[in-house]
């Protein structure tokens, strides 16, 4: 008789206790989002999705020599007597390669950044393709990718931008 009366209590009490700190977090400031409405803006390191900005690029090929995945190509764009400027014609990463770390970014002399990591943690490759982003003159940060079926410069839609103006390293 006294181990069920015991039993009632220590189960009664359990409810109460559960009870208590549901009651508690209710009236607590939620630590959740509602992902993908709204969106977490990760911290300034954060090595997102790699852009590029071809007028500031002087072609230097620093970003390629650092690259430990040898996934940047680039072609020097050339003058109208065939001497090569410092300037890209076009620039490539590919990111199927790419390994985030940074040490692209790092290498880049140039002020401010020609090839920075972003905030963008959503990218999605729907085929191989898209994995190649390429920049060339008007492009934009962001860059496009070149879609053998159709054989022209895509937009790269799988990425969503974290921030209108992204922030940029100097
Ligand atoms: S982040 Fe690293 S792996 Fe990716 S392109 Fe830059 S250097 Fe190469
Ligand atoms: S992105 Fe930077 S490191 Fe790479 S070629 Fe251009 S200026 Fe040089």
């Amino acid at each position: 008789m006294i181990k069920y009366f015991a039993n009632v209590f220590n189960n009664s009490r359990a409810i109460v206790q559960g009870h208590w700190i549901t009651l508690k977090y209710m009236f607590k400031p939620a630590v959740t989002i509602h992902y993908p409405d709204e969106k977490l803006v990760p911290f300034e390191k954060f090595r997102g999705a790699l852009l590029f900005d071809q007028q500031v690029c002087i072609s230097c090929n620093l970003c390629v020599k650092a690259c430990p995945s040898n996934c940047i190509q680039l072609e020097n764009a050339k003058n109208e007597t065939g001497k090569k400027i410092a300037k890209v014609e076009w620039y490539s990463i590919d990111f199927g390669k790419c390994n985030f770390c940074r040490l692209c970014e790092e290498a880049c002399p140039t002020k401010p950044k020609s090839v920075w990591h972003s905030l963008d943690y959503e990218v999605i490759f729907v085929k191989r393709d898209e994995m190649v982003r390429c920049w060339k003159k008007d492009f934009p940060f962001v860059g496009k990718y070149f879609d053998r079926k159709t054989q022209d410069f895509m937009d790269a839609e799988g990425q969503v931008s974290i921030h209108d103006v992204q922030p940029r390293r100097s």
